[in-house]
């Protein structure tokens, strides 16, 4: 049986209290949200803790509100299930919902936070095992050894991000509030806030945590989307995502956003892809053509489960499926 080292747990209540400890214990304290992915990772011995601070008690991290410039203010302890649920989220942000939607299992979403779905740690198939497997490969960069079993010879882990909420928070232009105990509260855009290193992806300070996501109201003609593929239909993690999110204008496309993940350490924003479409019908022809850009753009690694030529093969697949998905849904409502 797998068990839980020891460690001080503490259980704040309230967002001053919680960012105290994390700055008194800095570096060596580790916030538990749901629990669903920190607790397998402290049992492998992936992350280590003196202090496990748990956000359960903190009220205004539960806050779903909408600010006075229409934004959607969604805070890091909802759960996913309740955001997969939220009829706002849903006519708003279908894609988002999706998304929420297809994480884990049922009883993982009603553990599982968007909080700690964001902030996820990166994932490879030599580095999620448990320590006596990876003690016997002789470990890797991101934990106690010094090579890569991905990259021979890499200088830089390249564990994937697999959270199936940032993609889609990247493509509605989603920002974070983080808070440190010292430096008060700031806003970070999502698409500066993964970084490309797999041992840590992201520009979160051992002495901060995400309060709430913000994401903007949709704009008039938004459409998204979201597809994952995965070897089950549940609990799986994703071995290849697409997000998109576009304006429709008397049916040419508007600003297109591609944002794929589960290949590297941080989503990927296929730009050229979007560049591609601007002002275009979104037929049959234009959409072949995003497929291939696409496809040029990506190259999966064996850091995920899953045969990489297939995988990369799904790349036109699955952007197709999201844009043809986006095309054909209704609108995002305000
Ligand atoms: C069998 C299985 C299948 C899974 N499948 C998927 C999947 O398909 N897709 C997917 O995306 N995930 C999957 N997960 C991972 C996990 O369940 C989800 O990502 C979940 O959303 C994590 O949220 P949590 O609240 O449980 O996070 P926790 O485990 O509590 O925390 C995760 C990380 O985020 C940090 N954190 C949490 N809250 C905050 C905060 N407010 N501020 C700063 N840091 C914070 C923690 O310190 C930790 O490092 C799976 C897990 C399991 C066990
Ligand atoms: S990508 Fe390389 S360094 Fe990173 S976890 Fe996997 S094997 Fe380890």
């Amino acid at each position: 049986m797998l068990r839980l080292p020891r460690f001080r747990h503490e259980t704040p209540a309230s967002l001053e209290e919680a960012a105290a400890l994390l700055s008194e214990h800095k570096g060596r304290a580790r916030l538990l949200a749901g629990g669903t992915d920190l607790l397998p990772n402290l049992k492998h011995g992936i992350e280590e803790a003196d202090v496990v601070v748990s956000l359960g008690r903190v009220p205004e991290l539960n806050r779903v509100r909408e600010t006075e410039g229409g934004d959607l203010e969604l805070g890091a302890m909802l759960s996913l299930e309740a955001l997969a649920s939220d009829a706002l989220v849903r006519k708003r942000y279908p894609a988002l919902s999706v998304a929420a939607g297809l994480v884990a299992g049922p009883h993982h979403r009603r553990m599982g936070t968007l909080g700690g779905n964001v902030c996820l740690n990166t994932r490879c198939v030599y580095i999620n095992q448990t320590h006596f497997w990876r003690e016997a490969l002789g470990y890797c960069l991101k934990k106690d050894g010094e090579a890569c079993h991905v990259v021979k010879g890499g200088k830089r882990c390249v564990a994937a991000a697999s959270n199936d909420t940032a993609p889609v928070l990247t493509t509605l232009g989603a920002s974070l509030r983080l808070r440190s105990q010292s430096r008060g509260v700031r806003v970070l855009p999502i698409a500066d806030f993964y970084v490309q290193d797999g041992v840590y992806n992201k520009a979160l300070e051992p002495d901060e945590l995400l309060e709430s996501v913000l994401i903007p109201m949709p704009q008039p003609g938004l459409h998204s989307a979201y597809k994952k593929l995965r070897p089950r239909d549940s609990i799986d993690f994703p071995r290849l995502s697409v997000a998109v999110a576009f304006r429709l204008e008397s049916d040419v496309v508007r600003d297109l956003r591609v944002v794929i993940s589960a290949l590297a350490a941080r989503p990927l924003m296929l730009k050229k892809v979007g560049d591609l479409s601007e002002g275009r019908p979104l037929n049959d022809d234009l959409l072949d053509e995003l497929g291939s850009a696409a496809f040029k753009q990506c190259h999966p690694l064996t850091n995920v489960d899953g045969d990489t030529t297939y995988r990369r093969d799904m790349v036109p697949v699955y952007v197709k499926r999201a844009l043809r998905a986006a095309r054909d849904s209704g609108l995002s409502m305000p």
